[in-house]
Formats: structure tokens, sequence, C-alpha cells
């Protein structure tokens, strides 16, 4: 894309749904701040219409948004997972889903109900998504929920961020672990909000004014009495031929 010239670049405030108030330019003063949707900085992609990127940090944890549309995947190789546990899991836990071998995995870039889009949801290179998801066991899924439940009983305080995914490990499991999983966090959620209003500011570069219109030598009262006059005349003109109708016994 062409970037438009600094001296086309008009100003506006743009308020959004989450209480920010951001300046944001448009080319020209006939366009306005939602003419033309805005682009997701992280995955490059439209944001819903009406919606605009709020780049403070409002310290809301990403939601989880299901899946609604499997739109395109690319395969990638990746190398086996360490040994050392990850994603704060016990070395018992890590062992069991561990994958030691090096395997290839679909990346792939879905649409979210939220109107997002999310670029790596991993599922296993050959799945396709009318296959639907895995599922563990009843019996298994009973068993992660105690487990789980073990772990997190151990946890002090909560942040919402652990909350947020708790809630997320719990939903899973209810629904028996399936794999993929049918919702995932969206980050875009985190900053995109609804624009409620805007207001122009005005040029980036001040315009030169164009010289002032002379001021009418006429002063405003000259012009109210010519006005005066002009009417008063129209009355006399007016009484002057009802008179010569009646002279010509017309009336
Ligand atoms: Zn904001
Ligand atoms: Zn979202």
């Amino acid at each position: 894309m062409i970037a438009p010239k600094v001296e086309d670049q008009y100003r506006w405030r743009v308020e959004l749904s989450c209480g920010c108030v951001h300046e944001i330019y448009t080319r020209g003063k006939d366009s306005f701040p939602d003419d033309r949707p805005v682009i997701d900085p992280v995955t490059n992609q439209e944001l819903p219409e009406g919606e605009s990127w709020c780049m403070a940090d409002h310290r809301t944890p990403s939601p989880y948004r299901m899946i609604v549309e499997w739109t395109s995947r690319e395969v990638k190789e990746l190398p086996p997972d360490p040994e050392e546990p990850q994603h704060g899991l016990d070395q018992a836990t890590w062992s069991k889903i561990r994958c030691a071998e090096p395997r290839s995995r679909a990346y792939w870039r879905v649409k979210l109900a939220c109107g997002h889009v999310h670029d790596s949801v991993i599922t296993d290179a050959d799945w396709r998504p009318e296959q639907g998801p895995e599922l563990v066991t009843a019996e298994r899924a009973a068993e992660m929920r105690s487990e789980l439940e073990k772990l997190w009983e151990l946890d002090g305080d909560l942040t919402a961020s652990d909350e947020n995914e708790r809630d997320h490990w719990r939903r899973m499991i209810d629904l028996r672990w399936p794999q993929p999983s049918p919702e995932v966090a969206c980050y875009t959620c985190r900053h995109a909000y609804r624009v409620t209003g805007y207001q122009r500011v005005g040029w980036l570069i001040p315009r030169t004014r164009p010289a002032a219109v002379p001021k009418s030598p006429k002063s405003p009262d000259r012009r109210r009495i010519e006005a005066q006059l002009s009417k008063i005349e129209a009355e006399a003109e007016s009484l002057r031929k009802r008179l010569r109708e009646l002279d010509n016994g017309a009336g």
C-alpha cells in the first residue's frame, strides 16, 4: 500500500468501548475513521466492522472463544518435546503427555465466534475438521479432573488469568478433553474494542488559510435602513396602484 502524503492526513479523536480515546488519521477530512476496516496487527487480518485496536493493556486475560471455521493450514516439522516438564506440570504428568519423537503438525488459521482470526491452532498433520475432535474416555476425564484439582488445591491466590485458564481446562474436561480443542484464547479480544464515537480534530499539518474575504463596505446599519426603505417603497407602490384602480372605477 502506498502511504498517503502527510499533508493529506486528517486527525480524529476516536472513543472505544474500553473507555480509551485515541487519535487516528484518515486520508482527507471526508473519510471517516470507520470507513475502512482496521487491521489486527498480530494476525494482519481485518477486525470486524466497527471495531478498532486499543494498544493499552487493560489487564484482562485473553478470553476463550469457540472456533467457528477452520480456514487454512500449514504443515510444520517439530523436534521432540524437551525432557524438562513444561507448562508448569509435574514430572509425572509431563512424562505422560510429552512427545519424545520428532513429528509434523498442522498449524491452522481459524475464525472464532468473536469474529477474530487465530493463527496457530495445532493439530496432527493429517487431521481434518470433518473428523471432529478425539475424546478421552469418561474414566480418563474423571482421572484428569481429580489430578488437576489436587494440583490446583496447592496454589494460593489466583489471578484473573489463572481463573480463565482453569475455567477452560474444566470446560474441556467436561467435554472429555477434545483434541483439537473447540475453543482457543483470543488475544485479539484483549485489544479490539467497538468504536463508540469520534470527533474531528483537524488537518495534521494546518492548512494555510485562504485570503480573508473582504468585508462588505456597507455597515449592518446601512443595510437595515436600505431594506426598510425598499419595503416602504413597495407598500407605497401598491397603494398608488390601488388609487389608480379606484380612479378608473375598477374598485
Ligand atoms: Zn483501551
Ligand atoms: Zn476475539
